[in-house]
């Protein structure tokens, strides 16, 4: 059978609903000051891994998103994705980004398009903010808390410049760190991969939080699940608070053994994109913390299904937008909309972040940083600041 069935749209009184419709999408790739990502095959500072997205209304309100893929990609992606996009009522996040997924079911989901769309979706969310004047943890169903911890993420390195990488962090305020990816596991050595711990643990000492990041979704991940259990061993002798992407991001069997031996909380899910790509890693108990990327995953709407669900599985969130100041600031706005996700991820020294915004963000005194209350993500772009890390900044901000 294939008979449609028609559903008659409910009884509406004489107000039409509130609507700004949606008139250009706009990319900024961003690019000059990218940072290493510790990756086997190093990003150059000109290399384009993030980009911004801006969408304008004909209500004068605009919003802004960020990408988590090159410029050219997200531009391409735009491109597909446009007609589905002009006319649209922007106040209607949810919606609009889930026409989007699900009209392109075919033409690369979960891949470059999930990327684009996660962009559109903050940037959506952005103009819902601003057009009630609501934070969007607010528009999420209720802010939970004020402010949140940021985690500082730094690369490793050789255990005697672990100190100079972490201490003018922890100057400046920082009181979390998560350290990963450079030498660690990579060098079949164990002693190593212990001294570079050790050597973190003792240059910020024990009042402070530490995470470690294998980062096993790099290219030709050398160590499988002996590895894993052996260095989580390692691990509890620092008091290390996690253990993130310890294994090949598809292992999900060796996961859920790890996440069973280990002593440790078990991290990852910053490779998956869709939220039906978590389902069974939840299903299964293959993590004891759950690490979407908002820039990637599909957006606010995606992340908050996905963050939720989680919530179900006794697994906590905590999100990973960590590339851009949208980025983090999406992922504040999520932090505040949920009982036990108290930190966000902070990558350290990144101009894309502490550079781009009229306000830089700003620790307290015992390294937190506030969650904006003003509408939307509640932070503001600079233009001028944009304009040295995207070629053509005046096309970005027209409507
Ligand atoms: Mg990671």
């Amino acid at each position: 059978m294939h008979s449609r069935v028609d559903v008659a749209p409910p009884a509406q009184d004489n107000r039409s609903p509130a609507t700004a419709r949606i008139t250009a999408i706009r990319v900024a790739p961003l690019q000059g000051q990218s940072p290493q990502g510790g990756w086997s095959n190093e990003i150059a500072e000109e290399d384009s891994i993030h980009a911004l997205v801006a969408i304008h209304t004909d209500a004068g309100l605009s919003g802004y998103g960020s990408a988590f893929t090159s410029g050219k990609l997200a531009q391409a992606a735009v491109e597909v994705l446009k007609p589905l996009l002009i006319g649209e009522n922007a106040l209607e996040p949810e919606r609009v980004t889930e026409k989007l997924h699900q009209n392109t079911f075919w033409m690369g989901r979960g891949g470059t398009l999930t990327h684009a769309i996660s962009g559109i979706d903050i940037a959506l969310w952005d103009i819902l903010g601003k057009a009630t004047g609501l934070p969007i943890g607010q528009l999420l169903g209720g802010r939970y808390r004020d402010r949140a911890q940021p985690y500082c993420s730094l690369l490793m390195d050789e255990p005697e410049r672990m100190a100079d990488i972490l201490l003018p962090h922890h100057e400046r305020g920082f009181r979390a760190f998560k350290i990963g990816w450079g030498p660690f596991g990579r060098r079949d050595d164990p002693r190593l991969d212990e001294a570079i711990v050790r050597a973190a643990r003792e240059a910020v000492g024990d009042g402070v939080r530490l995470f470690v990041d294998a980062g096993a979704s790099d290219a030709y991940w050398p160590n499988g699940l002996k590895w894993a259990l052996n260095t989580a061993r390692m691990l509890k002798d620092y008091g290390v608070g996690w253990f993130e992407e310890a294994l090949k991001p598809d292992a999900i069997d060796d996961f859920v053994e790890l996440r069973k031996a280990s002593p440790v909380p078990i991290a990852g899910g910053e490779v998956l994109t869709r939220r039906q790509a978590y389902t069974p890693w939840l299903v299964r108990g293959a993590l004891d913390i759950v690490q979407p990327d908002v820039t990637k995953v599909g957006g606010i709407s995606e992340q908050r299904r996905i963050a939720w669900m989680a919530q179900e599985f006794g697994v906590r969130y905590v999100g990973h937008g960590w590339n851009t100041a949208l980025g983090l600031a999406a992922d504040l706005q999520l932090a505040s909309a949920f009982p036990d996700c108290d930190l966000v991820e902070y990558i350290g020294g990144s101009a894309y972040v502490d550079r781009l915004t009229r306000e830089p963000f700003a620790l307290d005194g015992e390294g937190y940083l506030a969650i904006p209350d003003r509408p939307g993500l509640g932070i503001e772009l600079e233009p001028e600041h944009l304009a040295r890390y995207t070629p053509d900044p005046a096309a970005f901000f027209a409507g």
